[in-house]
């Protein structure tokens, strides 16, 4: 069974300009995750919790942008900001009070941020706070979790997906780096650690621990569909890596502002040295940064003129695009309406929702699927095994996934995008009927898979 065929039929006018583009761009997409076979749609128009393609298709959105629209598509009162500033201020290169109101709200809702520098996309956030954090503790080294995407810099990636045999003993995992172009001398100061693993964690950074600098994790691991932590992970890591001198980022890019508030950390209860964000602190706009500790921070401040010996001994942030006035005017309305409206009992609600919803329609058709999710954000696992780590995804059968994906899209819902170890979201914008809807175009496309 051909299941791209139906959503085929709809799309020519993206087929052709499919042609078009692949002249222009490699596979005909501006970032690699955009692409599946044969050729995506391309989208136009974007309303509130819908999105138009190029032959007139609207589609209920799940993928929202792969997380940043958390009020749903062009809300008006961010539209307002945005045309506001581009009426009054372009950039400069001086500061402006725009973008330090807006790092004075993520200093107010964020447990962990005393500090914070701005930034422009998720990618940036961690490469600057790696390196402060490499500064600050004097040590090389970098842990992550493998199957875990912290940006498309040289060192976020290593160890996000690799094969089996790449990989090596799960206990004691290789670093891998994902992709070519990529100097060994890179993936050499990088330690994988395996999400969920206490005891192997311990073992690993109690290894290196005079060689390292900081852990680099996400809160919830979006990056692997929804693997949410167990058995105290993140309470025993937040301990363990306090003995060791570690600097523990979180990586809330994904669930920054979309948890809650005060992001994932506030939503656990658990406050990191460092964090990053980019994504919903800017519905749409391209918002990012970091923060963390005062005296972490303080990295970045280089010694005064007459110390000029000793200009070799912070770590230099910079960026022409750092706090752009529209975005942080973005941002700014972003956060407001984030912190006083009912945005995450809404968000939330729907969630549960869709995903225990998604779970039932699934075991009606007697399909072997796993949903897991928190608040807003979640995914459908094809397989009834337990996911806990990257490992456990590739019990789910990521085939399975695209072609119900591909059916869903055919009927006009957005399940994120078709990889199963990505994950979708609800959005402000979204109402019970449309939760209703989705459901419905759901199990028809569980029952139009092969079983
Ligand atoms: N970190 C995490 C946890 C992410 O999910 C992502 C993007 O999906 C990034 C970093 C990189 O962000 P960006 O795509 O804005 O560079």
């Amino acid at each position: 069974h051909d299941h791209a065929k139906r959503l085929q039929e709809r799309t020519s006018n993206s087929r052709s300009f499919h042609e078009r583009a692949s002249s222009v761009t490699p596979l005909g997409v501006e970032s690699n995750v955009r692409s599946f076979d044969p050729y995506p749609f391309y989208i136009e128009e974007t309303d509130g919790s819908y999105v138009t393609d190029m032959d007139g298709n609207e589609y209920l959105d799940f993928l929202l942008a792969l997380g940043p629209i958390i009020l749903g598509h062009g809300h008006p009162e961010v539209r307002e900001a945005v045309k506001a500033q581009v009426d009054t201020s372009d950039l400069t290169a001086t500061p402006q009070p725009i973008a330090i109101e807006f790092m004075e709200k993520v200093v107010e809702m964020t447990p962990s941020i005393e500090r914070v520098r701005m930034a422009n996309s998720g990618t940036e956030a961690t490469m600057h706070a790696m390196r402060v954090a490499r500064s600050y503790t004097g040590k090389e080294k970098i842990a992550k979790p493998e199957g875990g995407y912290a940006g498309a810099h040289d060192y976020a990636l290593q160890s996000v997906y690799a094969s089996e045999e790449a990989l090596g003993p799960a206990k004691e995992p290789n670093t891998v780096s994902y992709g070519t172009g990529i100097p060994d001398a890179v993936s050499e100061t990088m330690v994988a650690i395996p999400f969920n693993d206490k005891e192997a964690t311990e073992r690993i950074l109690r290894k290196h621990a005079d060689d390292m600098a900081a852990v680099i994790i996400e809160p919830v691991m979006f990056s692997c569909g929804c693997l949410k932590p167990r058995d105290g992970y993140h309470e025993f890591l937040r301990d363990l890596t306090e003995e060791l001198g570690i600097v523990l980022i979180w990586d809330e890019v994904m669930t920054g502002f979309r948890l809650g508030p005060g992001s994932a950390q506030g939503r656990f209860g658990i406050t990191p040295d460092m964090t990053t964000f980019a994504k919903a602190a800017g519905a749409g706009y391209q918002v990012a940064g970091f923060g963390g500790r005062t005296d972490i921070m303080e990295e970045i401040i280089p010694p005064r003129k007459e110390e000029a010996s000793k200009w070799n001994s912070s770590a230099f942030h910079g960026g022409t695009y750092n706090g752009h006035p529209v975005a942080a005017a973005a941002g700014l309305k972003t956060l407001e309406i984030l912190d006083d409206r009912d945005v995450y009992e809404h968000i939330d609600r729907l969630g549960d929702r869709l995903f225990t919803g998604l779970q039932e329609v699934a075991d009606d058709v007697g399909l072997p699927v796993n949903v897991q999710h928190i608040g807003s954000m979640g995914q459908v696992y094809m397989t009834d095994h337990e996911i806990a780590s990257y490992r456990d995804t590739w019990h789910a059968n990521g085939d399975r996934f695209a072609d119900w994906w591909l059916e869903a899209a055919a009927d006009g819902v957005l399940f994120g995008n078709p990889m199963q170890g990505e994950r979708f979201f609800t959005t402000y914008s979204h109402t019970d009927e449309q939760i209703d809807d989705a459901l419905e175009v759901a199990e028809d496309a569980f029952r139009a898979v092969d079983h």
